[in-house]
């Protein structure tokens, strides 16, 4: 049984729905969480987490988790063939998490999902958003449910509804962007992997680039770009992309894929982050590559950030002006992320025998500043973002 009111309404319990319940949870904020699905999706999709978003998740309780469960890594390399090109240790960044957490998206749902149970919380599912208007102060919200269609009426909304957002049409916030003619396959697979397994590396090669992570069952990740993917790209392809992009010294093997999928890329940012009290966090606000894996990390901040100030307002007796904060601080991370993916997808997509020589070349020169390579270390570990989350 839903309740007819509810303080905070979060529409969509992926990542950041699920952080920010539990934040409001722990401020003991009066909210509802509803998901259409019955059950969490369940797959791999982002299975990195950088380490500023491990900053910021700690006060929620579940670092420890997610630690526990995942594996560490600390060298990045950007490789052709069997030589690498550009090395980074993450061994020295400024934080306590100084490594790479490589954790399926499933295992950080669960963790999410598991410390919203201990602190007493629900995710009502199988109930969908089919609308949000305004009414008076507040908003009124029609719910479909398998018991029928009911309203709930809500002082603030919050869109945690991804991509498609429901919420977000419904608050007339537009979602502009564009798309790359490219796709990325992804695939999680067992393989006969002999380079470092506690590396990530990117193999630029004149077939595409192919990114491979070790996970913490033993499988790695495979990311790669290719024209007319399939859906469910198989073992044949992975094998096809590794040979002719990875390394050239040995024959790679792939043994079997638990879970594949193609993406199309958008990159798209919303024109606004609020509009009067509705916000909009995670996919439903921003969507880019998978390049430097920054999309699910970029969503948990938000939920952070906006839980931060929620809580400042509804408990601490700020002004609702403070809320105004939020687009302040995440809209910019959200264009600075989309343009480091961006960057880092345009890289791997360069075409032609020149622009790839060059490309290399660079890459070469890149290696011997210290310099760059610490701005590229704190750029894909969110560390250079953290200005983006001071609330005072
Ligand atoms: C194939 C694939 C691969 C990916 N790989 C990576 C990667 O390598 N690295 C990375 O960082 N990111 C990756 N992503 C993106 C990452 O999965 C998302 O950034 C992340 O899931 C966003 O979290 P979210 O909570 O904002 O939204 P979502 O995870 O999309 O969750 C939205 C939730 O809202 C629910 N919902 C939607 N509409 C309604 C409604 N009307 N009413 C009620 N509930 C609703 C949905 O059921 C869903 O549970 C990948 C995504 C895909 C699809």
């Amino acid at each position: 049984m839903l309740p007819e009111n509810v303080k905070v309404l979060i529409v969509g319990a992926g990542p950041t729905g699920l952080a920010l319940s539990i934040a409001l949870r722990q401020a003991d904020i009066d909210h509802l969480i509803v998901d259409r699905l019955e059950a969490g999706l369940n797959t791999s999709r982002a299975a990195v987490i950088h380490a500023h978003t491990l900053e910021m998740l700690e006060p929620l309780g579940v670092v420890d988790e997610l630690e526990r469960r995942g594996r560490r890594l600390q060298d990045f390399s950007v490789r052709d063939g069997d030589r690498a090109l550009l090395r980074l240790n993450f061994d020295g960044l400024p934080t306590r998490f100084n490594h790479i957490l490589m954790i399926p998206q499933q295992d950080t749902e669960a963790v999410l999902a598991d410390r919203l149970a201990a602190l007493g919380g629900r995710v009502h599912r199988g109930v969908s958003a089919m609308s949000v208007a305004k009414r008076g102060d507040g908003y009124e919200v029609r719910l479909a449910t398998t018991a029928g269609d009911c309203t709930v009426s809500a002082d603030y909304v919050v869109a945690g509804d991804g991509m498609h957002s429901t919420v977000r049409q419904d608050a007339g916030i537009g979602f502009d962007g564009d798309s790359y003619a490219d796709s990325f396959v992804l695939a999680d697979v067992s393989m006969n992997w002999k380079t470092d397994r506690d590396e990530v590396a990117f193999y630029l090669s004149p077939e595409g680039p192919v990114v491979v992570a070790p996970l913490p069952d033993g499988r790695f990740r495979v990311v790669a770009t290719r024209e007319n993917a399939p859906e469910r790209p198989d073992a044949a392809l992975i094998e096809e992309i590794m040979n002719s992009r990875g390394p050239k010294t040995r024959n790679v093997r792939i043994g079997d894929v638990s879970w594949s999928s193609r993406f199309r890329l958008h990159h798209r940012v919303a024109s606004a982050y609020r509009a009067g009290n509705i916000f909009l966090m995670g996919d439903a606000a921003h969507v880019h590559s998978p390049a430097g894996g920054q999309g699910m990390n970029t969503g948990l901040v938000d939920a952070v950030v906006l839980a931060g100030l929620l809580t400042a307002v509804l408990k601490h007796g700020r002004p609702g002006s403070d809320l105004d904060k939020y687009e302040a601080l995440r809209r910019p991370a959200a264009e600075q992320v989309l343009a480091l993916a961006d960057r880092l997808t345009r890289v791997a997509l360069v075409r032609g025998f020149w622009g790839k020589l060059l490309r290399t070349a660079i890459f070469g020169l890149l290696n011997l500043s210290p310099a760059f390579k610490r701005g590229v270390q704190l750029s894909l570990s969110g560390l250079d973002r953290r200005r983006f989350t001071e609330l005072a």
